[in-house]
C-alpha cells in the first residue's frame, strides 16, 4: 500500500470541535453530518465551558453512524498561566461538572457586561440584548463581541477588532477568572470522564516550562496530550509525541473546528494536513478506563 491509499484507508478522527454552544458557527447536529459527509469515523464535540451541545451531537451521530464522543474544553490555570483542559466522556449532565460549567458561564457573563460597559462609555452602539438576539444559545465571548463590532462596521474584520479593542491588553480586554487546573482534572474525573492536555504548544512555555507543566499534569491526574492539533508542524507533533511516550500519557487530535470563524480550517484534516486516525481514540478509551478503576478505587477508600 503506497502512503495515499494508506490515508485512505484509515478511519479519521477529530477530537477537538467547537458549535454554537460556544464559539463555532455550526450547530452540533451540522458538524456531525459535515463529520460524516467527510467519511470521519468519530469525532468529540468540545464546547468552552459548556456541555449543552453534546446531546444534539450523539443523536445526529447515533442516526448518521459517527461516533460521538462527549466532551468539553475548561480554561484553566497552570501557576498564572493559561492552560486549555479537554475533559472527554464527561456525563453532560453531571451535577458534579455542571456547578464549574456554571461558575466558568457566570465569569464569563459579567465579563462581557463589563466589556460592553466600557464600549458604551466609548460611544459604541452595542449591548448585551444585541448580543444575544445575534447569537441564541451561545456561551458568548470575545469572538462574539469582535462579529458584533464587524456588523455595527466599528471594525474592518474580526481580526482588526482583536489587535485594536479586545485582544490581551487591549483597551478593552479583561481577564476573566479560571478554574485551577488540578480542581478542573478532579472535576473531570469525578464526572466519568479523562484530561487532556490541549494545544501545549500555544501558551508560549520555554522547553523547561512545558516540560514542568506535563509532569505537574501526569501528578494530578491528566490523561492525555494533544499531541495532533491544525498548527502543529511535523515537528511540533514528534516532539509532543515523545513527551507523551515520556510521561505515560496517550496522544490525541483534533483540528479546534470553529466553523466560519476560523476560515481555511476543515473538521478531520485542519488546514490540510492533521491526519489522526482512530487508534488515537483507542487510546483515549483505555486510558478512560483506568480513570473510571482509580476514580472507583479512590471513592472505595474514602468510604
Ligand atoms: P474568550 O474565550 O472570550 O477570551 O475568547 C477567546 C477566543 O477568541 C479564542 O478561542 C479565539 O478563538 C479568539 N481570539 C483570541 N485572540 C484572537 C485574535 N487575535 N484574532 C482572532 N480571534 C482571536
Ligand atoms: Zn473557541
Ligand atoms: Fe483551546
Ligand atoms: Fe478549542
Amino acid at each position: 500500500m503506497d502512503r495515499k491509499e494508506e490515508i485512505s484507508q484509515m478511519r479519521r478522527i477529530d477530537l477537538h470541535i467547537h458549535t454554537t454552544a460556544s464559539d463555532g458557527t455550526d450547530a452540533p447536529a451540522r458538524v456531525v453530518e459535515r463529520a460524516r459527509e467527510l467519511g470521519l469515523a468519530a469525532i468529540a464535540v468540545t464546547d468552552h465551558d459548556s456541555a449543552s451541545g453534546v446531546a444534539e451531537a450523539a443523536k445526529a451521530g447515533a442516526e448518521l453512524g459517527v461516533e460521538v464522543v462527549p466532551g468539553v474544553e475548561l480554561s484553566t490555570d497552570w501557576k498564572g498561566h493559561r492552560a486549555h483542559l479537554l475533559g472527554y466522556y464527561i456525563d453532560p449532565d453531571s451535577p458534579v461538572l455542571a456547578p464549574a460549567l456554571n461558575w466558568a458561564v457566570t465569569e464569563r457573563i459579567e465579563r462581557n457586561e463589563k466589556i460592553v460597559a466600557l464600549l458604551r462609555r466609548d460611544g459604541f452602539d452595542i449591548s448585551i440584548p444585541d448580543l444575544e438576539r445575534e447569537f441564541p444559545d451561545a456561551v458568548l465571548g470575545r469572538p462574539h463581541i469582535a462579529e458584533h463590532l464587524l456588523l455595527k462596521g466599528y471594525v474592518s474584520s474580526v481580526r482588526d477588532a482583536f489587535d485594536r479593542y479586545l485582544g490581551d491588553g487591549m483597551p478593552y480586554f479583561l481577564p476573566k477568572g479560571r478554574i485551577a487546573i488540578e480542581r478542573a482534572v478532579a472535576l473531570i474525573r469525578a464526572s466519568g470522564g479523562a484530561a487532556v492536555l490541549a494545544h501545549p504548544l500555544q501558551y508560549g512555555h520555554d522547553r523547561k516550562t512545558l516540560e514542568a507543566f506535563l509532569e505537574d499534569g501526569v501528578r494530578i491526574g491528566v490523561s492525555g496530550l494533544e499531541a495532533v492539533y491544525s498548527e502543529h508542524t511535523p515537528e511540533d507533533e514528534a516532539l509532543l509525541r515523545g513527551y507523551a511516550e515520556k510521561f505515560g500519557l496517550c496522544v490525541t487530535g483534533g483540528s479546534d473546528y470553529h466553523g466560519a470563524r476560523k476560515p481555511g480550517l476543515e473538521i478531520g484534516s485542519g488546514y490540510g494536513t492533521m491526519e489522526a486516525d482512530y487508534s488515537l481514540l483507542e487510546g483515549l478509551k483505555a486510558a478512560r478506563e483506568r480513570v473510571l478503576l482509580e476514580e472507583k478505587e479512590r471513592k472505595g477508600a474514602l468510604r
